[in-house]
């Protein structure tokens, strides 16, 4: 592979990053390479994207495939066939209810459709959603996420939003209600709130609380869908089936792409003219998209993630059980937590200096989300970088 010589920096694009690092260039299997070569082993996956890795030949021949035909972008005016297989293996493999797919162009906007098409349907406008949510920093999907510190600068986001302590029936119980409340929203393995999954018995009472107040019941699994914690939807683990479920992240390969599954029910009440988006499901990341959800699909494949998902929390486990700086480990599949004693930024950036790329999720927490193709091998190596930075 030759790497190109590069001369840029940073100073023309908006300082909305703090970026950290060295320059990148090119990218193999779970490794990110550096303009000088240096490879480093890559436990975030472009923030839980690059769930085939780098340079997969999956998406390199499905892309070739899309750039074939000549279609980037045809409108969403005329019917095109990528999207409508993508759209038909989506809901078939979701629920068993049916259903259909509205495609969008990144999570945040997957969050805003499903709030405007549960208010469609419900005719009701307030939203609630949990503490520790991420659900985008657009107006909507900001104003239910639990970071005050995102959300104060651009106030007043969208009104009618509730942010209930997660977990707390009670609250649950006051709040939501037949009269008012569209929609609830909630991640079943929180990721930016922290990497935490949400008890089975929670999801049940929301399901059953939605359904008896008329309340579109939101899964947001732009973050923990799609294969991250071992089976192809997170909700599956609890057997709960919402009424509408996001996907963003890794679905288009890294192409961005999102998408909300919507229930036969709500897709009901939605008319042409309702939403709609200029990009969303064009054939070229249809195209890649399917491709990556059929072998992500594939029950092999789940069973791989879960097997190396046990692998490397129960080498997550002994970290923290031998480390004192560890509070908790905590994950499903291959989203894994570490819940430090200490702030999680100095352990990260350590982490780099040996050639490990972790998350943070919050002040405290750790986070692993590497490619779902990761080898064993990068999986141990990687968890004795993390253990001998916590040494
Ligand atoms: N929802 C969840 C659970 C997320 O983790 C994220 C991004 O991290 C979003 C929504 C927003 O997605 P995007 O950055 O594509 O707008």
């Amino acid at each position: 592979m030759t790497l190109p010589l590069t001369t840029t920096d940073a100073t023309a694009l908006l300082g909305v990053y703090a970026r950290v690092g060295p320059l990148f260039v090119a990218g193999e299997g779970s490794e990110l390479i550096a303009e000088d070569g240096t490879r480093y082993l890559d436990f975030v996956a472009g923030i839980a994207v690059n769930a085939l890795g780098y340079n997969s030949p999956v998406i390199r021949e499905a892309v070739l495939r899309a750039l074939d035909s000549g279609l980037i972008h045809v409108s969403n005016l005329y019917r095109t066939e990528p999207g409508e297989r993508l759209a038909a293996e989506l809901t078939k493999s979701f629920g068993g209810e049916g259903g259909q797919v509205f495609f969008c162009n990144s999570g945040a906007e997957a969050n805003e459709g499903a709030f405007k098409f549960a208010r469609k349907w419900s005719k009701r406008t307030e939203i609630v959603a949990f503490t520790g949510s991420f659900h985008g920093r657009l107006f909507a999907s900001l104003a239910a996420t639990d970071r005050p510190d995102y959300r104060r600068p651009f106030e007043p986001l969208l009104a009618g939003v509730q942010i209930l302590p997660l977990g707390d029936v009670e609250a649950a119980m006051r709040a939501i209600t037949a009269g008012r409340t569209a929609a609830v929203i909630i991640e079943p393995v929180q990721g930016e709130g922290g990497v935490r999954p949400v008890p089975d018995e929670f999801l049940v009472f929301l399901r059953q609380l939605c359904t008896e107040t008329g309340t579109a019941l939101i899964f947001d699994e732009v973050q923990c869908g799609l294969g991250r914690t071992g089976t192809l939807f997170a909700s599956e683990a609890s057997g709960v089936v919402p009424d509408m479920c996001t996907l963003a992240k890794p679905l288009g390969g890294g192409l961005p792409m999102g998408a909300i599954l919507v229930s036969d029910r709500i897709a009901g009440a939605i008319a042409p003219g309702d939403h709609a988006t200029t990009f969303g499901g064009g054939p070229f990341v249809a195209t890649v998209a399917l491709d990556v959800v059929r072998t992500i699909a594939d029950p092999d494949f789940l069973a791989d993630v879960r097997a190396k998902g046990e692998l490397l929390g129960a080498r997550l486990q002994s970290l923290s059980t031998a480390s004192r700086r560890v509070k908790e480990a905590r994950g499903r599949g291959l989203m894994w937590g570490l819940e430090l004693n200490e702030g999680a930024a100095p352990i990260a950036a350590a982490a780099r200096e040996r050639h490990l790329l972790v998350l943070t999720a919050g002040p405290t927490v750790i986070r692993i989300v590497p490619p779902l193709t990761v080898t064993r091998e990068d999986l141990e190596r990687g968890a004795t970088i993390l253990a001998e930075v916590l040494a």
